[in-house]
C-alpha cells in the first residue's frame, strides 16, 4: 500500500457570537488540520476576534460570503471590499477564502488565498471556463463547489481534480448535497487540497457535509489512496442506512484498503452505464461492489451482465460485484434473513409465517422461507397490488386491516414502518400480534421499533433487523474481498 499524506480536513464553524465561536473552535481542534471561520454567520464583527485568531493552534481560513453567493451576510460589494482591507491591516497571518468577484480588487497573502466560486443551483455547463478563470488569478487555492441533483454530478467534478492535479493546481472542488458525498470523501486522495467537514450532524454549513469525526474514524479518510477499493450503497434515501458502518469496520479490523460509501441515487440506469460499467462509465476509480437498496433492487437488474440463478427467482438484486469488464448480481437479503431466524426457530419447515408488505424484502423473504419449506401468507395494505407478487410466488394475500395472528410461528414486518419519517408507527397493533410465537421487524434503524415494542407488550418473542443486515452484510463481503469477516464493533451513534 502507498504511503500517504495526511488528508487536510477543515471544520468549518458558523455561529452567532463570539462564545459560541470560541466553544466550536475548540472542539473542531480534535478532528481538523484547518478552521474555517464563518464571519458572515457573526451578529457583529467582535472586537476582541483578534484572541481567537492568534492563539488557535490550527490554521483558520476566513471566509465572509454574501447572501447571494450561499453566505449568511446581506452585504454589499463595498462593505466586502471594506471588511477584507481591515483583516488586511490587522495583518493576522490567517487564510482567506474570497469570492472570485471581489478578489481582484484586494491585495491579499496569495500564498495563503483560496479564491472561490459556489453555485448551488447546480452544475454550470461552463465548469471548465470558471476552472480557467479561477486559475488566471495569482491564488494559491481555486475553490468550486456545485450542487449536485443527482450522483452523475459528481463526474465533472472529480475531472476537476483531475485536470488540477495535471495542471499541478491546488484545488478544492466539492459537489455538495447527498449525491455529491462521494467528492467529499474521495476528493483528497484526488488530489484536493482539503475536504470540509462538520463539527456535528446537525452543524453542517453546506449541503452534504460530512461529520468531520466520521470523515476520519468511520471513513478513514487518511488512508484512501488511488489504490482503495472502493465500495458503496446505492438507494434513495440511504443517509440512515447502518451498511457504511458494518462495511468500513469490517474493512479496518480485515486490514482492508477500502471504504463503503453512501451513494444517494434517482437514475439507477445513469449511475450505472456513466459510473459503474467498465465499459462505459466515464470515471476512472476502483470500484468493486454496491450494495442495492430500495427503490432500485428490481431495476438494477436491467443494468448488469450477469445474475446468480436465486437472484433471477426471487426478482431482485440487492449487491453487484464488478469484474474486470462485467457486473455480477446477487441476492444476499435472502440468506441473510435466514441466518438469525434459524438461530431463534431451529428449523423453518412447515412453520407458520405471516410477511407484512410486498415490496422488495417480502419477495425475497417469502422465497428464502419456501426454500426452507415455510408455510408463507403475505398481508398488504392493498391486496389488489399484492396479488402479482404473491401469485408469482403461488401464496394467498390477506387484508393487513383485518388480519389477526394469533397461533403463527413468525410475523415479520416488510415495510419501512418504524423508520425514517414512519419512526413512530407500526403495520399493526399489540392485538393483532397477540399470540404470535416470533416477531421480526426488518428495520434495523431504529434498532427497537414500534412493531417491537408492541409484540413485546403482547408477550411475543422479538427479533431486530441488524441481524439481518449484517449476515447479508457479511455474504457481500466475501462477494467484494473474498474474504469473511469477523463481527466488527459497529458504532451505533
Ligand atoms: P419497498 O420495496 O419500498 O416495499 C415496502 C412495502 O411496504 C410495500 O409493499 C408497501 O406497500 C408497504 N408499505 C409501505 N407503507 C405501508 C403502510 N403504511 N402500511 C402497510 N404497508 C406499507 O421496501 P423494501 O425494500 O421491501 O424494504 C422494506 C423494509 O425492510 C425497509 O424498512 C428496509 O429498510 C427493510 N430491509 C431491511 C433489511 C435488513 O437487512 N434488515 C434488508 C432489506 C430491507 P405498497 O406496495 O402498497 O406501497
Amino acid at each position: 500500500m502507498k504511503t500517504h499524506k495526511r488528508t487536510r480536513v477543515c471544520i468549518s464553524v458558523c455561529e452567532k457570537d463570539l462564545n459560541a465561536l470560541q466553544n466550536a473552535c475548540e472542539r473542531a481542534i480534535e478532528w481538523a488540520d484547518f478552521v474555517e471561520l464563518r464571519f458572515d454567520c457573526l451578529d457583529a464583527e467582535p472586537e476582541n476576534i483578534a484572541q481567537v485568531l492568534s492563539s488557535f493552534p490550527r490554521p483558520v481560513i476566513l471566509t465572509f460570503r454574501p447572501s447571494e453567493q450561499g453566505g449568511h451576510r446581506d452585504v454589499s460589494r463595498e462593505e466586502r471590499e471594506a471588511f477584507w482591507k481591515m483583516q488586511a491591516a490587522r495583518g493576522d497571518s490567517i487564510w482567506w477564502d474570497v469570492e472570485a468577484d471581489l478578489v481582484r480588487d484586494l491585495s491579499p497573502d496569495w500564498s495563503r488565498t483560496i479564491v472561490s466560486h459556489h453555485d448551488f443551483a447546480g452544475v454550470p455547463t461552463d465548469l471548465e471556463q470558471i476552472y480557467e478563470r479561477l486559475a488566471q488569478t495569482p491564488a494559491r487555492v481555486l475553490k468550486i463547489a456545485v450542487q449536485a441533483k443527482e450522483i452523475s454530478d459528481c463526474i465533472p467534478v472529480f475531472r476537476l481534480l483531475d485536470r488540477a492535479r495535471s495542471d499541478e493546481r491546488e484545488i478544492i472542488a466539492i459537489a455538495m448535497g447527498n449525491a455529491g458525498i462521494a467528492t467529499r470523501i474521495l476528493g483528497p486522495s484526488r488530489g484536493a487540497f482539503l475536504t470540509y467537514g462538520a463539527l456535528d450532524d446537525d452543524s453542517a454549513t453546506a449541503p452534504g457535509q460530512v461529520n468531520a469525526r466520521k470523515l476520519r474514524s468511520r471513513y478513514n479518510i487518511d488512508a484512501i489512496n488511488d489504490e482503495t477499493m472502493i465500495c458503496g450503497l446505492v438507494g434513495l434515501p440511504v443517509m440512515s442506512s447502518f451498511s457504511p458502518r458494518i462495511h468500513n469496520a469490517a474493512f479496518a479490523s480485515e486490514g482492508i484498503n477500502g471504504v463503503y460509501l453512501p451513494f444517494e441515487v434517482r437514475d439507477v440506469n445513469s449511475l450505472f452505464k456513466r459510473m459503474v460499467h467498465p465499459l462505459t462509465r466515464e470515471l476512472t476509480w476502483n470500484l468493486r461492489g454496491l450494495s442495492i437498496t430500495a427503490p432500485h433492487k428490481q431495476a438494477v437488474m436491467e443494468c448488469l451482465d450477469w445474475i446468480e440463478p436465486d437472484a433471477k427467482e426471487i426478482g431482485a438484486v440487492n449487491t453487484v460485484v464488478v469484474e474486470k469488464k462485467r457486473l455480477l448480481g446477487y441476492n444476499t437479503d435472502a440468506a441473510g434473513l435466514i441466518d438469525p431466524l434459524q438461530r431463534h426457530l431451529g428449523s423453518l419447515a412447515d412453520r407458520r409465517v405471516a410477511i407484512i408488505g410486498a415490496g422488495g424484502a417480502a419477495r425475497a423473504a417469502i422465497w428464502a422461507l419456501q426454500q426452507h419449506k415455510a408455510m408463507v401468507t403475505l398481508f398488504a395494505r392493498d391486496v389488489a397490488k399484492a396479488q402479482t407478487l404473491a401469485q408469482s410466488f403461488n401464496v394467498s394475500c390477506q387484508a393487513l386491516s383485518s388480519a389477526s395472528f394469533s397461533g403463527l410461528d413468525l410475523v415479520i414486518n416488510a415495510t419501512p414502518l418504524g423508520s425514517g419519517e414512519h419512526i413512530d408507527q407500526s403495520p399493526v397493533t399489540q392485538e393483532q400480534l397477540s399470540g404470535a410465537r416470533l416477531v421480526y421487524d426488518l428495520v434495523y434503524n431504529p434498532i427497537d421499533t414500534r412493531f417491537l415494542q408492541e409484540a413485546r407488550k403482547a408477550g411475543c418473542a422479538t427479533l431486530g433487523g441488524l441481524e439481518m443486515l449484517v449476515a447479508q452484510a457479511r455474504i457481500q463481503f466475501e462477494l467484494w474481498t473474498g474474504k469473511k469477516f469477523k463481527l466488527p464493533q459497529i458504532v451505533t451513534d
